[in-house]
């Protein structure tokens, strides 16, 4: 038999998020990354990322807006504080 598995190429930010949500669903995921865990050749490197509301483009205020309830998820899951909100 065999099993289902969603392959999801790359973990930057967005793969990362794609894996997780999947796998909050019950699905088999299974995440393929050409370098190390923290490496420093993407988009997502480093430590720190700034969190706003205000774009150009009305979609990724929604995008963004949709998202911070996942942030608060993803604390939640984790345990750990990820997203602080400074004003
Ligand atoms: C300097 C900088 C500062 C930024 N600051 C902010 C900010 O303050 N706030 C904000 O909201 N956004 C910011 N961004 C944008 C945001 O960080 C990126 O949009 C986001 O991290 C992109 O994530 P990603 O997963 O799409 O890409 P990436 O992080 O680049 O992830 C893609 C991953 O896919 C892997 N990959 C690619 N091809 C393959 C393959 N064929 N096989 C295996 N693996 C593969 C790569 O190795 C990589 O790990 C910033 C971006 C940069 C560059």
């Amino acid at each position: 038999m065999t099993e289902r598995v969603d392959v999801v190429v790359g973990t930057g930010g967005m793969g990362a998020a794609t894996a997780w949500q999947l796998a909050k669903r019950g699905r088999s995921v299974a995440v393929l990354e050409q370098f190390e865990h923290l490496h420093r050749w993407g988009s997502s490197h480093g430590q720190t990322r700034i969190f706003r509301f205000a774009y150009r483009d009305p979609r990724y205020t929604e995008l963004a807006q949709y998202s911070l309830p996942l942030w608060r998820e993803l604390e939640a899951d984790s345990g750990a504080v990820l997203l602080e909100q400074n004003g």
